[in-house]
């Protein structure tokens, strides 16, 4: 029960590891409010835990979530999850797909810290922290990796958010942080693999890339994504904490 009676709202929990998240934290006494574009995997995690309410976001849309900031409780935590991967090096990158790249991993994590931080604020002063998790990678972010510039620059710029909304309110108890994880085995990592052109070398490339040889599951992250929201990390910000398998050992 390390986060009892928390609101805590999750971006892209449907699936992968947004989804764990919000099962964990449900497990560990939160009240989650899980949103994704994809009602309908995200309709069955109230079956699996009643302490999780779904709503329907998409993280682009500053409306949407005005809307829904509007009828939720000042959050104690807020795990900014949703991203997209997009292959290739600057040589391949449209405008269209830069442009939707760092409108879904950036500015969509931008609006919603700006939304829902004045609640979290009002929270911090009556508890004494409030946390923000933003999801960056490790891949292209910290560590150089083939075909993955787009997604590598707007995780880069998720740290540098991260980082400066840890600054500006440091002194108001609101932690920010980002989480860099590896390659981790999620419905999209499977689609990527799929999508090559010989999916059984691709997934040996992936696992060849982790020293500890093995996709991270879900449940390898998940650890640090709880730790990061309680208040057992409240002299914790500002960080990029890797969960990569000792990719960057
Ligand atoms: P995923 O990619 O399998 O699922 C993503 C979810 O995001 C889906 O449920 C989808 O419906 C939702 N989504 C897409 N567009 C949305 C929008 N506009 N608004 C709201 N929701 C939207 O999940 P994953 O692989 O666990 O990735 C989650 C995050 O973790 C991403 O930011 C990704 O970059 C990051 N990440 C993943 C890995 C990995 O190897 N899987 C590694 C490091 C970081």
């Amino acid at each position: 029960m390390r986060l009892k009676g928390m609101n805590i709202l999750i971006t892209a929990a449907a699936q992968g590891i947004g989804r764990a998240s919000a099962l964990a934290a449900a497990a560990e006494g939160a009240v989650v409010h899980a949103t994704d574009i994809d009602t309908e995997s995200l309709a069955s995690l109230y079956a699996e835990n009643s302490n999780i309410k779904t709503y329907r976001l998409d993280v682009t849309k500053q409306t949407q979530i005005d809307a829904l900031a509007a009828n939720l409780p000042k959050l104690d935590g807020l795990f900014n999850c949703a991203g997209v991967v997009h292959n290739g090096t600057v040589l391949d990158i449209t405008d269209a797909d830069w442009a939707f790249a760092f409108d879904l991993n950036v500015t969509a994590m931008m609006r919603m810290c700006r939304t829902f931080l004045p609640g979290m604020l009002d929270r911090a002063a009556e508890t004494g922290t409030a946390s923000v998790l933003n999801m960056a990678s490790m891949a292209s972010s910290i560590k150089g990796f083939v075909n993955r510039t787009s997604y590598g620059a707007t995780k880069a710029a998720v740290i540098g958010l991260s980082k400066s909304i840890a600054a500006d309110f440091v002194k108001q108890g609101i932690r920010c942080n980002a989480i860099c994880p590896g390659t981790v085995d999620t419905p999209s990592l499977r689609g990527r693999i799929a999508a090559s052109a010989d999916p059984v070398q691709a997934e040996k490339d992936f696992i060849a890339r982790q020293p500890m040889g093995r996709l991270a599951s879900v449940s390898d992250i998940t650890p640090m994504v709880i730790y990061l929201l309680s208040p057992e990390s409240r002299f914790v910000s500002g960080q990029a904490m890797l969960v990569d398998g000792g990719v960057t050992i």
